[in-house]
């Protein structure tokens, strides 16, 4: 069974896409697009032995070579511009997502979307996109086994952030993501009301600290929670 939080990142690609994975790990995500009939020819790539290797095995043993290239390498080296239409990168760090795509920024040529699911750090990728003329147009919020996913598409295009009806500044936005902060989930709000308990005990431990630099982190922490208690 394929998890809630894949499925809902195949679910998103355009359909007919040739699609790009990477960092696919098994290949679950190239294999579910193929047999739900969604792209029609995939790339996994992965950088790791190990993973690749699961990866072909994963595709020969779905009968799906023809349609699924296993490739070996690091981040968008595996492909070529105008190879695939979809670019998927999910279950890393957001800084890795943005540091893949900034050092393959020349094989986006071509690419029609974006679909990225940073575990943590998401507001790096919003911020590499909107300094890379990608346009976020779409964003996903779920929880499975009491994590918390964020999903960000992103189309060639416009990069402006959807303003309508924000009361976040716009760095807020940013950090919250402006269609999860129209939309306020109640996943939404749990994972904001965790980052605030998070917080809080950052402060309860800062306020034992008798140095002198503590000073000024205090006061950032304080100025967050702030920011945070008015948000939720
Ligand atoms: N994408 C799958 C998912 O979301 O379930 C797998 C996520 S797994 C936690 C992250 C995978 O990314 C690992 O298999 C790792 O080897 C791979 N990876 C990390 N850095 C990479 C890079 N620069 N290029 C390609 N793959 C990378």
């Amino acid at each position: 069974e394929l998890s809630q939080r894949l499925q809902t990142i195949g679910d998103m690609v355009k359909p007919g896409h040739r699609v790009a994975d990477i960092g696919s790990d098994h290949a679950y995500l190239p294999t579910y697009l193929i047999q739900k009939g969604i792209a029609s020819a995939c790339i996994a790539g992965e950088v790791n032995r190990g993973p690749w290797q699961s990866a072909e095995r994963q595709v020969r043993s779905a009968g799906l070579a023809e349609y699924i290239d296993v490739r070996l390498g690091n981040g968008l080296s595996v492909i070529s511009p105008g190879e695939v239409d979809t670019v998927c990168i999910a279950g890393m760090g957001g800084s890795l997502i943005a540091s893949i795509l900034n050092e393959g920024c020349e094989k986006l040529a071509g690419v029609q979307q974006l679909l990225l699911q940073p575990n943590v750090g998401a507001p790096l990728v919003r911020r590499w996109l909107l300094a890379h003329g990608w346009q976020l147009s779409k964003e996903k919020i779920l929880e499975e086994d009491g994590v918390i996913y964020e999903i960000l598409e992103a189309v060639p295009g416009n990069p402006e952030l959807p303003y309508e009806g924000r009361s976040l500044s716009r760095e807020e936005l940013v950090e919250v993501g402006p269609y999860l902060w129209q939309e306020k989930s109640p996943v939404l709000r749990k994972k904001w009301e965790q980052e605030r308990d998070k917080l809080k005990s950052v402060q309860e431990q800062l306020q034992r600290a008798k140095n002198p630099e503590a000073e000024e982190k205090k006061r950032e922490v304080a100025k967050r929670l702030t920011w945070m208690e008015e948000m939720l």
